[in-house]
């Protein structure tokens, strides 16, 4: 019988579990990817991160193909289709990587149980994150919900072990499922094409996360410990739709940060690099421990929030026109490259979770539609530390000024002038808060408030007396 591999969001031949343990039974393979299209399992993607499936589907079945193997595309629910395959095709065994996400692995372990029950053996593998969550808890036997003490315990134990070598061949069954013409899912937008920006800046696929990581760890870890703050320079590893897409491993990322290490690489900075990694790994952990995350407040007094529902707000800021500079670009990057510095990410949510006072699950569900690194788990865990409803998040107290992280983060205003060029003549003195600059050196710099760019959405300090207001009636009535 032949071994059936299941690529899901795990889009590499290096250091797949899965599809290693598949070729070392010596039998016949079968290599399939199922596109599920099910938004209430949230398998689904928004469009951006369909735009670069379409791109790392094709970059994985470039590879299979030069390994003499072929990947079949198809569609629909795997609960019905993988045990279908097993009896037309005759496998003996399935192989897949678990995905980390507590809905996902229940349906898989259902899937798991009817393989099993007619005579075909299922393999789920470990090769979303390094951590094992179930494996690492704190004295009491509880899930730790402090970041610094659930790294530390983390590192204690981590010996990731060596990252498993690219297969040189793929020997097939001789019968394979026909499968879908890559092309035929559509998966990237025609007309328009509001993907342009994306394809100058991205290589999805598993080449491309190499060399992303590479380019990284040559030009910029070294100075990663302050570069990482800032937007207007290329100083992280924008790593991270490769990860979320599997085309990397945190396994591969982990040892070749440690082989830069043992030659000499700053210490201060791959430790702060691979605790981001650990970010990651955290936000894992919380999902599967906590698997409400994406829908209620960890901190349960947040249910006695008063968010507003201000739809008018919400609508500039997912337009990217809420007249806050800062605000501002970091959606326009968004919506231009499908991806946001995390600076400005942290600066863009806490503006529409605290300043304007919208649901952090609106800000979480706009994220989700428009990023190429959409994912479930660090995105929710993400969002809700920035609402200060999370595990270990930010006081709720302490709200950012958009202007002041300008100043600081973007100080000589290169970041705004890209992506918001309506203000790009305005002097650096006023970049970041142009309702603040007099008349005369508007006009000058042809910037007119209310009709090429539009006044604040909200008073800034009147904004933030408001949410300061708002979490007292919280703590008072929770
Ligand atoms: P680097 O600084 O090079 O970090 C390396 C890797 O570490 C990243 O690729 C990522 O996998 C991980 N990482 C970095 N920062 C974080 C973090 N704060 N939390 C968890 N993991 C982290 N990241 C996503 O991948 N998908 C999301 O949907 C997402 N949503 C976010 C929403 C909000 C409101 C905020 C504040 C952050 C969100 N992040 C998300 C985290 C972070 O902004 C991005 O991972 C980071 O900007 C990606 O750029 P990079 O790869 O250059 O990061």
């Amino acid at each position: 019988g032949a071994a059936l591999v299941w690529f899901r969001r795990d889009l590499r031949l290096a250091d797949n579990p899965a599809l290693h343990a598949a070729i070392e039974t010596g039998r016949p393979l079968i290599l399939v990817f199922i596109d599920q299209r099910d938004r209430a399992l949230g398998t689904a993607p928004g469009e951006a991160a369909d735009w670069w499936l379409h791109g790392s589907l094709a970059s994985l079945a470039r590879d299979i193909t030069a390994a003499g193997g072929r990947l079949s595309l198809l569609r629909g629910d795997p609960a019905e289709l993988i045990p279908g395959l097993a009896r037309e095709h005759g496998i003996a065994e399935v192989f897949w990587n678990r995905s980390g996400e507590p809905g996902i692995d229940v349906r898989d372990r259902t899937i798991a149980a009817t393989l099993q029950g007619s005579g075909t053996k299922p393999h789920a593998f470990a090769g979303t994150t390094l951590i094992n969550p179930d494996a690492l808890l704190t004295g009491s036997g509880t899930p730790y919900k402090v970041f610094g003490a659930f790294w530390r315990a983390a590192l204690r134990d981590l010996a990731p072990r060596p990252s498993l070598p690219v297969p040189q061949r793929l020997p097939m069954a001789a019968t394979l499922p026909a499968g879908a013409a890559l092309e035929d899912w559509r998966l990237r937008p025609a007309n328009p094409d509001w993907a342009q920006g994306f394809h100058d800046r991205w290589q999805p696929g598993e080449a491309g996360a190499a060399q992303r990581l590479e380019r990284f760890l040559d030009d910029a870890l070294d100075d990663y410990a302050d570069g990482r703050d800032r937007p207007d320079k290329p100083g992280t590893s924008m790593l991270s739709p490769h990860l979320g897409f599997g085309e990397i491993s945190p396994r591969q990322v982990w040892h070749s940060v440690q082989a830069r290490l043992a030659a000499g690489t700053g210490f201060q900075a791959a430790e702060r690099f691979l605790a981001e990694i650990g970010w990651r790994e955290f936000a894992y952990y919380l999902l599967h421990h906590f698997d409400d995350l994406r829908t209620a407040n960890f901190n349960r007094n947040f249910d006695h929030f008063s968010w507003r529902s201000d739809a008018d707000g919400l609508a500039a800021w997912q337009a990217g026109q809420t007249g806050i500079p800062m605000v501002d670009a970091g959606v326009r990057q968004l919506w231009a490259t499908g991806w946001m510095h995390n600076r400005v990410r942290m600066v863009c949510a806490s503006f529409l979770v605290k300043h304007l006072r919208c649901d952090w699950r609106d800000g979480m569900a706009w994220f989700e539609h428009t990023l190429i690194d959409a994912d479930r788990a660090v995105n929710a865990a993400s969002w809700q530390w920035v609402a200060g409803s999370g595990a270990d998040a930010a006081p709720y107290f302490r709200i950012f000024n958009p202007v002041r992280q300008g100043e600081r983060f973007d100080p000589e205003g290169r970041y705004v002038q890209q992506w918001v060029p309506e203000l790009a003549r305005l002097p650096l003195r006023w970049i970041h808060q142009p309702w603040k600059a007099p008349a005369i050196t508007r006009q000058t710099a042809g910037l007119k408030l209310g009709a090429g760019y539009p006044f604040p959405v909200c008073d800034l300090a009147a904004g933030r007396d408001a949410a300061l207001a708002a979490y007292k009636d919280m703590k008072t009535v929770s």
